[in-house]
């Protein structure tokens, strides 16, 4: 097992000319990334980000433009795939249809020539790691998606490698399967402890798998943290709204002063909302920004609240929760309550949001304004 070190890393992609899209910028931009040995770290981003790339060029599969790959501490830039000692686990299962799923598992060893006894040794020792030993006979045709990418993590774990890259393994299951392999992939994880990468544009899937999160827009890295260090302390507007379902509201403001604080106000809205008190030598009357704060930090106030009647615009029953949607303005803030109420549209609600959890955004950068 080795770490992964990633150092100053470009690649553009030259214009074939066969492909439509031109790609002129680069679609990875100086990122610099460490996954310490044992560590799961997760690429997230929108579409597009360069993930892939990312993955690719740590593969060896795709040619770097510039910038450095260490796999424990060996430069590996000009190593041939095979020589890199990694495990690969795509979205597409790639499996041999004529073979059976036990053939599939061995396949890689036996092409390296591992003796026979070995092969059967290893094969049967990750069978039940991936649950699939009662699959071992059966051909691919007959396998559902589930059961088909455990046996496409088998085929890249049997190899014992150093480095374990996963591309959207779970993208073609469904919901309930999809919340089952997640599992499962953790379980395992912690059993072979092995150091992996693994690239997703799903954050929940980021959040619950990884030790830290990679988030990656048009090929720059924006932030890399612990999940709760992504989640909490968001680097930029659009970390802070990637991350979070329903994402974080971000609404334009005008900070006014009153006596001796500051309060949030909004554009055709009678909201207002209190400044941390931490944010006094960063704000003056009249400072534009945008703010920031979670659905869960936006609450429904009693009888006897002294938070700001709001018209409800939309309600959600979602079962275990219930989302509002409030109209500040233009923009729809949407809130998360166990309330069991049926709100409709038009019904008044007091509306009480946690100052304190509040979050102060450049208007033009989207950076994020931190309190002196
Ligand atoms: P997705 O989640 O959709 O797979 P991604 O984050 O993995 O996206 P990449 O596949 O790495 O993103 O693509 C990054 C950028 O590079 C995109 O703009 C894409 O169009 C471009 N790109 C990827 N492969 C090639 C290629 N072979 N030739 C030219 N451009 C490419």
């Amino acid at each position: 097992m080795a770490g992964l070190r990633i150092e100053h890393l470009y690649k553009r992609y030259e214009n074939s000319g066969k492909k439509k899209k031109v790609q002129n910028d680069y679609a990875v931009k100086d990122l610099n990334l460490v996954a310490e040995q044992g560590e799961f770290i997760a690429l997230l981003g929108p579409s597009g980000c360069g993930k892939t790339t990312t993955l690719r060029m740590t593969a060896g599969l795709e040619e770097i433009t510039k910038g450095d790959i260490y796999i424990g501490d060996t430069l590996v830039n000009n190593l041939h795939p095979k020589d890199r000692h990694i495990g690969l686990a795509f979205e597409d299962y790639a499996m041999y249809p004529p073979l059976t799923v036990y053939d599939n598992i061995a396949f890689n060893l036996k092409a390296k020539g591992v003796d026979k006894a070995e092969i059967d040794k290893r094969v049967r020792e990750i069978a039940p790691l991936m649950q699939c030993d009662d699959l071992l006979d059966k051909m691919p045709v007959k396998l559902s998606g589930g059961q088909k990418q455990r046996v496409n993590i088998a085929r890249a774990i049997i190899r014992r490698p150093e480095l374990l890259l996963m591309d959207e393994p779970l993208s073609h299951l469904d919901g309930k399967a999809r919340q089952a392999m997640r599992t499962e992939i953790k379980r395992l994880i912690n059993d072979i402890k092995c150091t992996t990468v693994y690239v997703t544009h799903d954050q929940l899937e980021a959040m619950s798998l990884a030790d830290r999160i990679a988030i990656i827009n048009f090929g720059v890295l924006q932030q890399y943290g612990t999940p709760a260090e992504v989640y909490d302390d968001p680097v930029n507007e659009f970390v802070a709204s990637f991350i979070g379902e329903p994402p974080m509201n971000i609404l334009e403001t005008t900070i006014i002063g009153e006596g001796n604080h500051f309060l949030f106000t909004f554009e055709n809205s009678n909201l207002k909302i209190e400044v941390p008190e931490r944010y006094n030598n960063v704000v003056s009357n009249g400072f534009k920004c945008k703010m920031g704060v979670r659905p869960m930090d936006v609450l429904i106030g009693g009888a006897d609240s002294k938070g700001t009647p709001e018209e409800v615009a939309t309600f959600e029953n979602l079962g275990d929760e219930r989302r509002i949607g409030i109209h500040v303005g233009e923009t729809l803030l949407m809130l998360i309550t166990e309330d069991e109420t049926r709100y409709k549209a038009g019904d008044i609600i007091k509306l009480e949001v946690r100052g304190e959890k509040t979050h102060l955004f450049d208007l033009e950068t989207g950076e994020r304004i931190r309190s002196k």
